[in-house]
């Protein structure tokens, strides 16, 4: 959460606490278009594919849209968002692995949009191969080391072709009438150092050159995935784009002098769009001494915040509204949701200001992969969430969950 965002939070929380009631995610407007807008000015050439699972919110994507980025999906619910929102077919991107014959269906209907293959299987599976294809590459040992805890080494990734059959998944696809091409991958998450995603540019073009020479073909764009990563811990260093960008540009143009083209560049950003714009907003409800000291909260990990139970390393920053160090003396505490599984908990051994009941705690940085990754375990119901307009408007963009929601699936509530 940049400080900025921060400050003019906190000048106005109580108001908005006192009309919306607590907890809440509250986003960002500003910041997110400021980061949208970075990207545009040092990447010109990039278009940025925003990855809807990280915030599947209609009013966060329609930001998206107003920087003519597309979006990329991966289920037929985040298609029918990019849908309603009138995206054009070149500007959705669907990256489903494990892909039914419903989803290939609903994928190419509706004018259809760029079809991102992720097994060689898939090829004979797809309806009908329209006439621009894409596959996710997966280059195995190749890639090994940076890739992280979220997902794991290439090797022990589910997704892509592997390296040793992507020719004979493109064939395969020429044989069934595929005419223009692209080649996708992700295979890092919440990277930090610029290199790595310099590298898999790098690894993509030269994936090109050997799949073009084989097959004498050429490649109409190259899509370097997700996975940018953002600070989580105060003082840790921002991802260094403009480095990134210098690396990809010098990569991109060694290809153009040696293949005389060069091929679009997209990318699919969540969490670098719209992480660090997004903080979880809870009050402390019990204050509680037992082996260690608890400061039990109205949200839930598993409901609003689920990283921070099934990644042991995921760390959230929180901070107490009105409470700092210079102001208030400190304890080391857990914070704790009302789950009946001990890992909800938003943070452990927290070196925090003192908590009373009542006090305002501000979780950061749950802009991405935050309340979307929620489940209704335990009969805990997802929060609301609220926009922080550039104007410096608040409005409700997502109702808190009912009763009627968690039933709904089981009777008719009519
Ligand atoms: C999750 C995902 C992304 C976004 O990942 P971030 O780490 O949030 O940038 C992009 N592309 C695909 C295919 C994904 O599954």
């Amino acid at each position: 959460m940049s400080k900025d965002f921060e400050e003019r939070l906190c000048k106005i929380l109580p108001d908005i606490i006192k009309e919306f009631g607590t907890p809440f995610h509250i986003y960002d407007a500003a910041g997110i278009i400021k980061t949208g807008e970075r990207i545009k000015k040092l990447m010109p050439d990039v278009k940025e594919y925003f990855a809807v699972k990280a915030n599947p919110n209609l009013a966060v994507m329609q930001f998206m849209q107003g920087m003519e980025f597309g979006f990329d999906c991966s289920s037929i619910p985040e298609l029918n968002l990019a849908r309603f929102l009138e995206s054009k077919p070149d500007d959705i991107m669907f990256s489903s692995n494990n892909t039914s014959l419903e989803e290939f269906n609903e994928a190419l209907a509706d004018g259809g949009c760029i079809l991102n293959l992720d097994d060689i299987s898939m090829v004979k599976k797809v309806p009908q191969m329209p006439e621009l294809i894409c596959f996710r590459y997966n280059p195995g040992k190749r890639r090994s080391e940076g890739s992280n805890f979220i997902i794991g080494e290439p090797t022990e990734q589910k997704y892509g072709v592997p390296h040793e059959k992507i020719v004979e998944a493109y064939k395969l696809a020429i044989e069934r009438g595929a005419k223009r091409f692209g080649i996708h991958t992700m295979i890092c998450s919440n990277q930090m150092d610029w290199r790595y995603l310099a590298e898999t540019v790098k690894m993509l073009l030269e994936a090109i050159e050997m799949i073009s020479s084989e097959l004498n073909i050429e490649f109409e764009f190259l899509n370097m995935g997700g996975g940018i990563g953002t600070p989580y811990r105060p003082g840790q260093e921002d991802f260094n784009l403009s480095a990134m960008a210098i690396g990809i540009n010098y990569s991109m143009a060694d290809f153009a002098k040696r293949n005389g083209y060069r091929p679009k560049l997209f990318m699919e950003s969540g969490r670098y769009m719209t992480g660090p714009h997004g903080v979880l907003v809870t009050r402390c409800i019990n204050r509680m001494s037992k082996y260690f000291e608890i400061v039990g909260v109205d949200a839930s990990g598993p409901s609003c915040l689920m990283r921070s139970c099934i990644y042991d390393s995921a760390y959230h920053h929180i901070t107490v509204l009105g409470k700092d160090e210079t102001n208030s003396p400190m304890e080391i505490v857990n914070v704790v949701g009302s789950l009946c599984e001990n890992n909800d908990q938003f943070a452990k051994e927290r070196y925090l200001p003192v908590v009373e009941g009542g006090d305002i705690l501000l979780i950061h940085n749950t802009g991405a992969h935050g309340l979307t990754m929620g489940s209704n375990y335990n009969g805990r119901l997802k929060c609301q969430e609220l926009m922080l307009c550039s104007d410096g408007f608040v409005k409700r963009i997502r109702r808190a969950e009912t009763f009627k929601d968690y039933f709904a699936t089981q009777r008719n509530c009519d």
